[in-house]
């Protein structure tokens, strides 16, 4: 009885406000905090309180919020930021790739069939395998596989399988007659299906011949896309990205995905925040049913729009105002939505008008020009609201369109790892003086250009700490320039981060809900294994993270290696 009374007031004691201020689910203790919030930038811990944070300072002035329910981590002296927010990725495609099957380390013609052998014993009746990346060079004899290497050991299933270049690709029977190519098919231009003596396809398809199989893979399934966006997701969480900008790219259907999305929010199971932007030649369907930029809760928005102003530079498709140097007759092209210009104008003017955010992939100088040009266009006639223009990779500036950028307030979304990667070979193509206006992180800030980072993944890493690695580095992936590709562009680790974070929120309208740890804000936080502002730069890339938190809940945990959902 005694004890009965004991506990029911215990109960209500708990139902009653013992203090002024409410306990916190969660406090972070023992934390080197850098919060991104100038006012206050570093501290030691943080409460949080449902989704959003309610204190950040010293362990005492937290420990003033623990209640009996209070979560506590101890972070141990780690360090602790704002979850990272991924400007510009292409989520379904990425995760699709993840369960894919990969070829790349099969060391002979043998591992290669082996492994697509255990790969068919699991696939779906009538589904494909795809993906690849193998190389035969690392096969002895290195010889290109033929389709009798795999058709015994897929007699059901369609195969279609990538060589790590990107320009060729293996197809077995099944596939091969689906897409109706015989020996009396006819090289499509700019491929070639590759034959044996006979004239019969081998089933390697270089080039163009590649889309006369392609074009008959169905597209994902409803069930597929939602297993790619989960595949996905687990990524974000042991990566630390709690917030992602999924752009529209030709192979995607931005508004499945959004459907996709709201069901996996409704289960739970959407650990991380997204902003998706749908293809602009649709502006229509979203401003038809009122939908403006940034239009949606804190976990799914849409409302901004993607279009293609040119191609990209590996394939010299990249648009110049001159030649490319090793290429003298070309000078790359605009893509096919800004032909005639004017169609696209009036995308950008109509989808403006309505509210909707615009986001233009520009990769070339002149490119950048036309979009610059035509996004003066659309200030002038639709006059000077916020709007928030940007445009996607921003690569290769002209020296006049800094202060430009400046002017329209064009927010560059970048991809710092690509200076690394296509650091190797960019100078070659465009030479040394487009080269130094190249990835110029540094030039955009200090012409005051907002500056949101991203990775295009599936094209590079997820890994954000490779990103800030690039920027704060830039030493191309071949060893080169260890002290840095034109290292005057370099940024801080301050200046990186920042991008990341608060730099990425302003790009989706979101720095006042977001992008720092600053009491009112989402609870979006990341505990890393290192402190990357005191370690050696070299080592920033072999950070790991150590917790990742949504919304005050824990979804990634390297010590459990575990993924949660939002629901537990
Ligand atoms: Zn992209």
């Amino acid at each position: 009885m005694k004890f009965a009374t004991l506990l029911l007031s215990c109960v209500l004691a708990s139902k009653l406000p013992a203090q002024s201020k409410p306990a916190a689910d969660l406090i972070i203790t023992n934390a080197k905090v850098w919060t991104v919030d100038k006012s206050h930038p570093t501290a030691q811990a943080v409460a949080v309180l449902g989704e959003r944070i309610i204190a950040v300072g010293s362990n005492a002035d937290v420990e003033a919020l623990r209640g009996r329910e209070t979560k506590v981590i101890d972070a141990g002296g780690k360090l602790l930021l704002p979850g990272f927010n991924d400007a510009h990725v292409h989520f379904v495609t990425s995760g699709t790739r993840l369960d894919q099957i990969q070829l790349g380390d099969a060391t002979s013609v043998e591992e290669f069939a082996r492994r697509i052998a255990e790969r068919a014993k699991t696939t779906p009746k009538g589904q494909w395998i795809e993906g690849g990346d193998w190389d035969e060079t690392k096969w002895t004899p290195p010889n290109l596989p033929t389709k009798d290497v795999i058709d015994s050991v897929t007699p059901d299933t369609p195969v279609f399988l990538e060589h790590h270049d990107g320009h060729m690709a293996l197809a077995n029977s099944i596939a091969l007659r689906l897409a109706g190519v015989t020996a009396k098919t006819p090289d499509p231009p700019g491929g070639t299906i590759v034959r044996d003596a006979q004239g019969n396809p081998t089933g390697a398809l270089k080039d163009a011949a590649r889309n006369v199989v392609l074009r008959v893979i169905p597209s994902p399934s409803h069930e597929q896309r939602l297993q790619a966006m989960r595949r996905a997701l687990e990524s974000a969480a042991e990566f630390g990205v709690t917030s992602f900008q999924d752009m529209n790219d030709e192979n995607s259907d931005s508004f499945a995905d959004i459907r996709g999305y709201g069901e996996l929010l409704q289960s739970g199971e959407l650990t991380a925040r997204v902003y998706v932007a749908p293809a602009i030649s649709d502006w229509e369907k979203q401003a038809k049913v009122g939908i403006r930029h940034a239009f949606g809760s804190s976990s799914l928005r849409t409302g901004a729009t993607k279009g293609f102003a040119d191609g990209a530079l590996g394939s010299g498709t990249a648009y110049f105002f001159d030649p490319y140097n090793d290429d003298p007759n070309n000078s790359g092209l605009l893509g096919e939505q800004m032909h005639p210009l004017s169609q696209m104008q009036d995308w950008m003017t109509k989808a403006d008008a309505a509210g909707l955010q615009i986001c233009a992939h520009a990769i070339g100088d002149r490119a950048i020009s036309t979009v610059l040009d035509l996004y003066a266009d659309v200030v002038k006639a639709n006059g000077g609201v916020e709007r928030r223009l940007r445009i996607e990779h921003a690569q290769h500036m002209a020296a006049k369109d800094f202060a430009r950028f400046a002017q329209l307030g064009v927010i560059a979304s970048v991809q710092p790892y690509q200076a690394i990667d296509d650091g190797r070979w960019a100078e070659a193509r465009i030479g040394h003086d487009r080269a130094s206006r190249t990835y110029a992180f540094r030039t955009f800030l200090s012409h005051g250009v907002h500056l949101a980072f991203g990775t295009d993944w599936p094209y590079a890493p997820f890994d954000p700490v490779l990103t800030v690695y690039a920027a704060v580095t830039r030493a191309t992936l071949d060893g080169r320039n260890p002290n840095g590709w034109f290292p005057e562009q370099k940024l801080s680790v301050a200046e990186a981060v920042e991008a990341y974070t608060m730099g990425s929120a302003y790009a989706e309208f979101q720095e006042k809900e977001k992008g720092s740890i600053t009491p009112g804000k989402l609870a979006d936080m990341v505990l890393l294994s290192d402190d990357i502002f005191s370690i050696e730069p070299a080592k920033i890339r072999d950070v790991k993270v150590l917790k990742t938190i949504v919304g005050g809940r824990l979804v990634w945990d390297l010590d459990r290696k575990k993924q949660y959902s939002t629901a537990n």
